[in-house]
């Protein structure tokens, strides 16, 4: 029960200090841009996750990040890092998923957390962990939310894992998704 309710959920981003504003690119974009991203494309990624079920998972995301044809490089560290990926419990929220970070003036002013809310992804498996956490570190990134209409069209960045998962199979960032990264950065 917990499943399918996790899989009709939305994976969030939130921020903490200054109010998210979504804004869509163009009708030529779909990504959004959330006003909201590093100030290097160069960044570092920590390992907050308490057991190996979601370490590789983690590791898998952000390497999928890395590997895209954009200017981010994600580094693994073990302190300072930009990016922290971390499972916890949040209880029987809305979401899945759900990053935090603060902005200012267009760009984080702390690191980001992406974290998976045990409470549904326990019951996901690695590989659904990992399409939800590249999600989520898009979130990080600066990418907001879409909400695309079929799989021909569906991004990482589509806000519920019953469509972006389930429906369209999405692990990696999608060309939708590149095109944003490289409109950010
Ligand atoms: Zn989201």
């Amino acid at each position: 029960m917990n499943q399918s309710r996790a899989l009709m959920g939305l994976a969030g981003v939130l921020a903490l200090v200054a109010p998210l504003l979504t804004v869509p690119v163009g009708s030529a974009s779909a990504f959004v841009d959330i006003q909201c991203k590093f100030t290097t494309s160069n960044l570092k990624w920590k390992d907050s996750t308490t057991r190996s079920s979601y370490a590789v998972p983690g590791a898998n995301a952000t390497a999928a990040w890395h590997a895209t044809p954009t200017a981010i490089v994600l580094t693994q560290v073990s302190s300072g890092a930009n990016i922290s990926v971390a499972d916890g419990n949040f209880g029987p929220t809305t979401f899945d998923g759900v990053t935090f970070k603060t902005c200012q003036n267009g760009y984080n002013t702390t690191g980001a957390v992406s974290w998976w809310n045990r409470q549904y992804t326990d019951g996901y498996a690695s590989v659904v962990r990992k399409s939800l956490m590249v999600h989520e570190v898009g979130h990080a990134l600066g990418l907001g939310d879409v909400d695309a209409n079929s799989c021909v069209n569906v991004p990482i960045m589509q806000e519920d894992t019953a469509t972006r998962w389930t429906a369209c199979l999405r692990q990696i960032p999608q060309p939708d998704d590149i095109n944003g990264i490289n409109f950010l950065y």
